[in-house]
């Protein structure tokens, strides 16, 4: 027991530097990225010259992703708990992604008619449906849909992000979540790491069922707002 808790105590100290490093390392590259905007700018630029600095300003984009990732991940206590409306901010979330959706030729169905009230960091929740509803999209090759749905269950609500993309088999399921695990170019291989974390804190479960060349359907439990959950803050 007391080496569980020295190892909790590790993963918070890792986790604290994480978020101060990461900090001190978004100002350089902020600067970085502006000067290989201005050099894009140059008329006498040859085209190897070109294609280096779009290089360079891909991957510092990929830098900024990573580091955004694990940022949200490492603050966890003294965020604002408040009432959510999963429907609210589901129609929020869906209107964020929407554009991208629709370049990727995506149609998003949002099936919530009514109202689930829980009690959480505003943001986390967003982050979490926007980093599902976006795996989802990323899942579909051509023309594909992900569908949003919602029930209440004793004391939960599910909600349900079901696309038509690709599916997972065991193995993948079983490495979704893991720092790093990616199958794309451009990713991260973060974003479930975070949602775990981050629906770990809203004491929920994440569950998926998949079928390879069919689709996954990710479904989030989450603790509907009780009673004495609005008093309970110190604010
Ligand atoms: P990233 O999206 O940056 O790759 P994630 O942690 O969000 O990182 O996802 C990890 C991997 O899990 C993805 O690269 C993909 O292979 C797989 N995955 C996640 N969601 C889905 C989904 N809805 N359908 C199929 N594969 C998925
Ligand atoms: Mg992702």
């Amino acid at each position: 027991n007391k080496i569980r808790l020295q190892k909790i105590e590790k993963i918070k100290l890792v986790g604290e530097m994480a978020a101060a490093v990461a900090h001190e390392i978004r100002n350089p590259l902020t600067v970085v990225k502006g000067f290989t905007q201005l050099f894009r700018n140059d008329e006498n630029l040859t085209d190897k010259q070109k294609s280096s600095l779009e290089l360079m300003d891909s991957e510092l984009v990929r830098a900024e992703k990573i580091i955004s990732d694990y940022l949200t991940l490492a603050r966890s206590e003294s965020k604002q708990q408040e009432p959510i409306d999963v429907r609210e901010i589901l129609a929020n979330t869906v209107k964020v992604i929407e554009p991208y959706a629709v370049l990727n030729d995506v149609i998003i169905a949002n099936q919530l008619d009514r109202s689930y009230y829980i009690y959480g960091n505003r943001s986390d929740v967003g982050q979490v449906f926007l980093n599902m509803i976006k795996n989802g999209i990323e899942a579909i090759e051509g023309k594909g849909h992900v569908t949003i749905g919602a029930r209440e269950m004793g004391q939960n609500v599910e909600i349900d992000i079901r696309d038509s993309g690709r599916g997972m088999n065991e193995d993948e399921i079983s490495r979704l979540g893991t720092p790093f695990y990616t199958t794309k170019d451009q990713g991260t291989g973060l974003g479930t790491m975070v949602c775990f974390k981050m629906i770990d804190d809203l004491k929920g479960k994440f569950d998926v069922k998949s079928n390879v060349g069919k689709g996954t359907t990710i479904t989030i439990t989450l603790p509907l707002m009780k009673k004495g959950d609005h008093d309970l803050t110190n604010r």
